[in-house]
């Protein structure tokens, strides 16, 4: 999925510049001209990052800020005209994530926004996870192998996750315990068997595999198939 870009900003040519390199890095992009319109359009939860300029016509780009982080925390970059560091101070104290003065060279831009996307985490860059024919999506927690969706619990997700995370690498039954079930687990230490013998029936199983490995005395360890 593209990260989609919200550009509130009254210059329009501007606007429209800015929109092109955006469009041509693979970005999706909206824009909005007046500040008004982009503080409901920026409300809506559809985008995934806002360039928002300071001066606008109807409501001013703090006041837009101001009244968008009531509702949303969606990452914020201010657009200030002139090097004016009140701009910045309000800016960031108002809940931009950063700023960025005008004129500035579209590469400065591209980095600001791969950054601030990067720290926003998940809703933007997933990252898949692979092993040998599993694939796991952490954002939209889905599973497939071979190409074909599985269903887990979320016990199951987790643990697979877990696993994949650090694939190659054996886990004990007490380090999974810790990351999987939580510090304040109190029940059967057997939770971790049960649980591998419930993704071997749904993955190994079911699809001819064989992903999970015991180690005895040792735990589990997930590899890429030879
Ligand atoms: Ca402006």
């Amino acid at each position: 999925m593209k990260p989609k870009i919200l550009i509130i900003e009254d210059e329009e040519k501007f606007a429209r510049f800015v929109e092109m390199e955006l469009t041509y890095e693979g970005y999706e992009v909206s824009k909005a001209h007046h500040g008004r319109i982009g503080l409901e359009m920026a409300e809506s939860g559809d985008y995934d990052l806002v360039l928002l300029d300071v001066m606008l016509p109807g409501l001013s780009g703090m006041e837009v800020l101001r009244r968008l982080r009531r509702t949303s925390s969606v990452p914020v970059i201010m657009l200030t005209a002139r090097d004016s560091v009140m701009d910045k101070v309000s800016g960031l104290d108002s809940g931009a994530d950063d700023y960025i003065t005008k004129p500035f060279a579209i590469e400065e831009l591209l980095a600001r926004i791969r950054n601030v996307l990067r720290k926003a985490g998940p809703r933007t860059e997933t990252r898949l996870l692979r092993a040998g024919e599993v694939a796991l999506d952490p954002g939209s927690r889905q599973v497939t192998v071979c190409g074909e969706p599985v269903e887990l619990t979320k016990r199951e997700f987790d643990l697979l996750q877990y696993l994949m995370e650090n694939k190659g690498i054996v886990l004990s039954r007490e380090n999974i315990l810790e990351k999987v079930w939580g510090y304040d687990f109190e029940g059967e230490t057997n939770a971790v068997d049960v649980y591998i013998r419930f993704l071997r029936s749904k993955i190994d199983e079911a699809f001819g595999l064989k992903l999970i490995s015991t180690v005895r005395g040792v735990g589990y360890v997930i590899r890429d198939e030879k």
